[in-house]
């Protein structure tokens, strides 16, 4: 068995056969720590064997701190303008009327 195979069939026998879209549901409470041991096997055993799922799992993390980074508080005034134009167009072309 080449190496491909023998990492499939640990993922298929140990892993209980977890699909991408599985692993990706999973994600949320994998990041939260609130997967079941046996789930969290499954998680790591689909992680070791697909660089897809790994590669989505990267960028959740590095999203899940750069919104941590995010200080609260208004946007800034262009982002301000910018929305109040799009509302006010959006609203015009919901009653008909020109935007106010
Ligand atoms: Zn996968």
């Amino acid at each position: 068995m080449d190496r491909d195979r023998i990492e499939r069939y640990l993922a298929d026998t140990l892993g209980g056969n977890l699909t991408c879209r599985e692993f990706v549901e999973l994600v949320t409470d994998y990041l939260d720590e609130a997967l079941t041991f046996g789930r969290w096997v499954q998680f790591q055993l689909h992680l070791g064997v697909c660089p897809g799922c790994r590669r989505y799992l990267n960028q959740m993390k590095v999203t899940v701190r750069r919104l941590g980074d995010l200080r609260p508080g208004p946007p800034p005034e262009p982002v301000r303008r910018e929305l109040r134009q799009r509302f006010q167009a959006w609203a015009a072309t919901r009653s008909g009327e020109p935007a106010r």
